[in-house]
C-alpha cells in the first residue's frame, strides 16, 4: 500500500480498537490523506529497469484489497489475510486448496451455503467428508481418519441455532490426526474471538457481515496462523480462479473495520437484552444466545468469546412454522431480511432463507441480527409484534 510512512502497524504495540479506528494509521504519501485513495486501475507500470514495482496486475495485487487484509490480519494476529469476492469465495477458498481423495470434516451446523457446497461440489472434486454435531468432541475424534482428514471445518457461535464449539480443543483434535483446523468465525469477529490464537490454522469470515457492518459490501477472508502449503495453495487458487474483491469493495470493508469494536461492542449488549426479554416472555418457547446461563454453549462460549456474546441470537415462538412468518412480518423496527452484522437490526424465518439443503433448523425457528439501534426500540417491537400474532 502507498504510504506507509507513518504506519502504526509496526514497532510500539497499541491496542486492536486503536489500530482497526485508524486502519493501520495508513496515509497517502503524496497527499497526506488520511483515508488512502481507491485504486481502481487494473495495472501498474514498470519501472525504468522493467523491474516491478509492489504492484503489476490488479488481480494478484490490488492496493485497497492488501489495505482490508493487513488490517483483519492484524486483528487476527495472523500471518497473513486474503481477501475473495464473496464469504463463500472465502470458505470455498480453503477446500478448493484440498486434494483430490481428501477428507473433510464439519460441524453439522454450518452456514447452510458451505454444507450445499460440499455436498454439490465436493464429491465431484473428490473430496469426502463427515459431518458431526458442533459440540460432540467425541464425534469429531472419531470422524477423523488419520493421514487422510486434511480439514475440520467449525464455525462458533454456529448459524442459527449458535451452538459452539471449543476451538482449543478441536485445534488438538485436528492436529492429533493430521489435520489443520478452519474456524468460520463470522459471528464471533476478532472483537471476541482470536482463533488462531487458540490453535486455529485458518480463520473464515463472511466480511459482508461484522467486519464491513452496513449491509453494503459483498467480501470475504480469509487469514492464517503459519504460512503453510494449504496456505500458499489458497493464495495460488484466488491467483488463478480469480474470486478477488474488487477496489471499491476493499475500500468500503476497510472503512467499516474501523467502527468495527464500537459496533460489536453495543451489538452484544443489546442482543443480550433482547435475548433476557425474548426468555421472559410467555409466547417463547426457546431462546438461542450463548450468553445466557442456561444456554449449553454458555460455558465454551464463557472461556473463549471475550467481552461478549455477539449479536446474533435465534428463538422459537410458541406455534408453527406460519404464525412464526407472521410475527416476523409484524415488526416494523426489524426489518424481515437475511444476513446479519449490519447496524441495522434484521430478523428472519430461517427455513425459508436456507432452501430445500438439510440443516438442523427447526421449522418454527427466527433468526434476529441485533444492530446498533436503541434496545428499547428494539424490545417494544418485538413485544407489540408478539402481542399481535
Ligand atoms: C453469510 C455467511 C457466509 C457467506 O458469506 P457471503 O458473503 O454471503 O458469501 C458464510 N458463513 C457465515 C457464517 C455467514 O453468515
Amino acid at each position: 500500500m502507498t504510504g506507509s510512512r507513518r504506519s502504526n502497524s509496526e514497532g510500539e504495540k497499541l491496542d486492536p480498537r486503536t489500530l482497526a479506528a485508524q486502519a493501520l494509521g495508513r496515509e497517502d504519501e503524496s497527499t497526506g490523506a488520511v483515508v488512502p485513495p481507491i485504486h481502481f486501475s487494473t495495472t501498474f507500470t514498470r519501472r525504468d529497469d522493467y523491474g516491478p514495482r509492489d504492484h503489476v496486475y490488479i488481480r494478484p495485487d490490488s492496493p485497497n484489497a492488501e489495505h482490508a487484509e493487513d488490517v483483519l490480519a492484524t486483528l487476527e494476529d495472523a500471518v497473513g489475510a486474503m481477501s475473495f469476492g464473496s464469504g463463500m469465495a472465502a470458505c470455498t477458498a480453503a477446500f478448493h486448496a484440498l486434494e483430490s481423495g481428501d477428507h473433510v470434516v464439519c460441524g453439522k451446523t454450518v452456514y447452510h451455503g458451505v454444507k450445499a457446497w460440499l455436498e454439490r461440489f465436493g464429491p465431484a472434486r473428490g473430496l469426502t467428508f463427515t459431518f458431526v454435531p458442533n459440540d460432540d468432541l467425541t464425534a469429531l475424534k472419531s470422524a477423523m481418519q488419520p493421514g487422510k482428514t486434511k480439514l475440520v471445518w467449525i464455525e462458533t457461535p454456529a448459524n442459527p441455532l449458535w451452538t459452539v464449539t471449543d476451538i482449543a480443543a478441536a485445534a488438538e483434535i485436528a492436529h492429533a490426526a493430521g489435520a489443520q483446523l478452519a474456524v468460520d468465525s463470522t459471528c464471533a469477529t476478532p472483537v471476541l474471538t482470536k482463533p488462531l490464537t487458540l490453535g486455529a490454522d485458518l480463520v473464515v469470515h463472511a466480511a459482508t457481515k461484522y467486519l464491513g457492518g452496513h449491509s453494503d459490501v459483498l467480501a470475504g477472508m480469509v487469514a492464517a496462523r503459519e504460512d503453510t502449503p494449504l496456505w500458499r495453495r489458497i493464495r495460488e487458487h484466488r491467483t488463478f480462479a480469480g474470486p478477488v474483491l474488487g477496489a471499491m469493495e476493499a475500500f468500503l470493508l476497510t472503512r467499516g473495520m474501523r467502527t468495527l469494536f464500537v459496533r460489536v461492542e453495543r451489538q452484544c449488549q443489546s442482543a443480550m437484552k433482547v435475548a433476557e426479554f425474548l426468555a421472559g416472555h410467555p409466547k417463547v418457547d426457546r431462546v438461542r444466545y450463548p450468553g445466557l446461563p442456561g444456554d449449553p454453549g454458555h460455558a465454551v462460549a464463557s472461556k473463549q468469546m471475550l467481552g461478549g456474546f455477539g449479536g446474533m441470537l435465534s428463538f422459537q415462538p410458541a406455534g408453527d412454522r406460519d404464525s412464526a412468518i407472521r410475527l416476523v412480518l409484524a415488526c416494523r423496527v426489524l426489518k424481515p431480511a437475511t444476513s446479519l452484522g449490519g447496524v441495522e437490526s434484521l430478523i428472519e424465518h430461517r427455513k425459508t432463507s436456507e432452501g430445500d439443503i438439510v440443516t438442523e433448523t427447526p421449522d418454527n425457528l427466527i433468526r434476529i441480527s441485533v444492530g446498533i439501534e436503541a434496545v428499547d426500540d428494539l424490545i417494544q417491537d418485538l413485544d407489540r409484534a408478539l402481542a399481535a400474532v
